[in-house]
């Protein structure tokens, strides 16, 4: 059995739904995506890289986890924190925000618990995945030791699968992230970047250009996302340019760039080509941006994908 690890951080969600009634979830970019690709390829060992606590809503959340069939040894039990959570708020246009407490979660403290032992259990994985999230909510003060830690894994075997999902408000400024990031790109063997996040981080304004600054790293993969435009490619020396249907009545587009991504890896882990990989994981995003909130309910996710 194929096994991909997804390093990160896994909330509580409160969306409101009527006046002064929330409705609450779990959700998170690399939670999001280990669930898409678990409910379309039940064969791989999906399996979360965390920290919770011990309290009830993290219980609630490791069922939630549970009943979405992901794999949760790796999933750690801080004494002390608790989950982040956010809340989304809407105004009288039709504009959401979100509103974060996160600052202090389980999830930041994910490297106290990758000590030798776990590490050499995660070294006989295919591959991990962390993003731009993922590393922006890890301890400073922990940062070299994770870096060491997936130089190890890397060196073990395990392909390193980077998502730069750029959020500004989570780094101390441009130039820290950009630091961390080219430790990440070096490391990659797969990177699934989005246009718009390195527009907003590095100034691109194009796919070819964000394709150039992939190619002077020594990444096997590139896959590029533009939203409805297209995806570019880049693989074994070949370009590629896949066309998007665009979805025409959008309901949200939370999460689109992860279950493109959850569905693109558990393709290539499955043995599909990148064509191919990328047009189911092109049909998965655009049946999430069909549904409200990230994780889309999962019979019509499961039925939409068999189409
Ligand atoms: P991210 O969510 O990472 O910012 P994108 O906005 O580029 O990434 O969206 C991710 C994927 O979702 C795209 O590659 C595309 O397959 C799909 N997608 C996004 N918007 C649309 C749309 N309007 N219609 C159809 N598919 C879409």
């Amino acid at each position: 059995m194929k096994t991909i690890y997804f390093m990160g951080e896994c909330m509580i969600e409160l969306k409101p739904i009527e006046q002064a009634l929330m409705q609450q979830s779990f959700a998170g970019d690399v939670y999001n995506s280990a669930v898409y690709l678990k409910r379309s390829f039940p064969h791989i060992n999906s399996s979360m890289v965390t920290a919770v606590g011990v309290d009830a809503m993290s219980d609630k959340m490791l069922q939630v986890f549970a009943q979405e069939s992901l794999d949760i040894q790796f999933v750690f039990r801080h004494p002390e924190k608790v989950p982040g959570l956010y809340l989304i708020a809407t105004d009288e246009s039709g504009e959401r925000s979100f509103t974060y407490w996160r600052n202090d979660s389980a999830a930041r403290k994910i490297q106290h618990f990758l000590v030798p032992e776990t590490v050499r259990q995660l070294a006989s994985g295919d591959m991990f995945f962390l993003s731009g999230i993922s590393l922006a909510v890890i301890e400073e003060s922990a940062r070299g030791a994770f870096w060491r830690t997936l130089e190890g894994l890397k060196r073990a075997g395990v392909r390193i699968v980077f998502d730069p999902n750029y959020r500004a408000r989570l780094w101390r400024d441009k130039e820290q992230t950009r630091k961390q990031y080219d430790s990440a790109f070096r490391l990659a063997d797969v990177v699934l970047p989005g246009l718009e996040d390195l527009s907003e981080l590095y100034g691109f304004d194009s796919t070819a250009q964000v394709l150039r600054f992939c190619q002077d790293y020594d990444i096997a993969e590139i896959i590029i996302k533009n939203g409805p435009e297209s995806v570019v490619s880049w693989c074994d020396g070949r370009h590629g340019e896949h066309q998007v249907t665009p979805v025409e009545q959008v309901i949200d587009t939370t999460s689109a760039g992860d279950a493109f991504n959850g569905v693109y890896l558990g393709a290539r882990l499955s043995g599909i080509t990148l064509d191919s990989a990328v047009q189911l994981a092109a049909v998965a995003a655009g049946t999430v941006i069909q549904h409200p909130g990230a994780i889309a309910p999962k019979n019509a996710f499961i039925n939409a994908m068999q189409e």
